[in-house]
């Protein structure tokens, strides 16, 4: 039988819940609109953790005035259903007026790595997402908290957060899940048409090519980024950013060896979509 999980929208009413469960907590946060790649998220959590909460909230604040808040999608009874046939415990479902009460003024920013790869066009982003999780860990007291590879800076940043303000929660990464041709599953593909869908493609395909160049020999960055701009160019893609880093730190490299990550965004129409891999 499936049970649906339980719907809190009050922070005092999950506090008082996570109070009281005597096990591990994983917690898996969610702007909504679940896919497969936040599903992995849940079973991923459903494996390693006794009761399992997942929120769902759209974040104000991590959004620019310019970007997408409105239109973000949004579907919550379908996302329950998705949620209860995994035998989710909790969704923590909060308003706006729950999570910054009229003259909110307390913000959490992670200097150096917030600055780099998507802080540089979303220059507020990762303050945003780092104020809204140390929010979120304080409310839910999880043990673990499940997160994807896909957004690899986020990940960076909140470690380093929860590290230097000596949360307890750790983060359990999740590797990035696909769709069949290899496009990163993200909440903003809905965004494509069927001509951006088929130019989306163009990250993975650079991924892959990169790939290939490398174990074939290729170290050489400049290249790499022109033959990744060729591919991205042909698709009517516009670059953000292709850039190699460490993945410690993520800070700047000049050789590829087994801790450099290709990291790329790329505008497709009005889409921003982002993907990266180890090479
Ligand atoms: P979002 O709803 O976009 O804020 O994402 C919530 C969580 O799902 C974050 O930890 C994301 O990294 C993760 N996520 C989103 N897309 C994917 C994907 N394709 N594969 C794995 N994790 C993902």
């Amino acid at each position: 039988m499936i049970v649906k999980p339980q719907v809190i929208k009050t922070i005092c009413e999950m506090q008082k819940i996570s109070t009281t469960l005597t096990g591990k907590i994983g917690f898996v946060p969610t702007m909504g609109y679940l896919h497969e790649g936040h599903l992995s998220l849940v079973k991923a959590a459903k494996e390693n953790a006794d009761f399992t909460v997942v929120s769902i909230y759209v974040n104000p604040s991590q959004f620019a005035p310019s970007e997408d808040l409105d239109s973000y999608p949004r579907d919550l009874e379908r996302d329950i259903d998705l949620l209860a046939k995994l035998g989710v415990d909790y969704v923590f479902f909060p308003n706006d007026k729950e999570m910054y009460p009229e003259g909110y003024n307390s913000w959490i920013t992670v200097e150096g790595i917030s600055k780099v790869l998507c802080g540089v066009s979303r220059p507020s982003h990762f303050t945003g997402v780092a104020t809204i999780v140390a929010k979120l860990v304080n409310i839910i007291q999880p043990h673990l908290m499940f997160m994807g590879e896909k957004d690899f800076q986020q990940i960076a940043v909140l470690s380093k957060m929860l590290k230097e303000l000596n949360f307890r929660t750790k983060i359990f990464p999740c590797p990035i899940v696909r769709e069949a041709d290899g496009l990163a599953m993200s909440s903003r593909n809905k965004y494509l048409d069927k001509t951006q869908r088929s130019d989306a493609l163009c990250l993975y395909n650079s991924i892959k090519t990169v790939k290939r160049e490398v174990s074939k020999g290729n170290r050489d960055l400049n290249n790499l980024k022109n033959i990744i701009k060729n591919i991205i160019d042909k698709a009517n893609g516009k670059i953000d950013y292709i850039e190699f880093r460490q993945i410690e730190n993520l800070s700047e490299t000049t050789v590829i060896d087994q801790n450099t990550r290709l990291f790329l965004a790329v505008y497709i129409g009005k889409t921003r979509l982002i993907d990266n891999s180890a090479i």
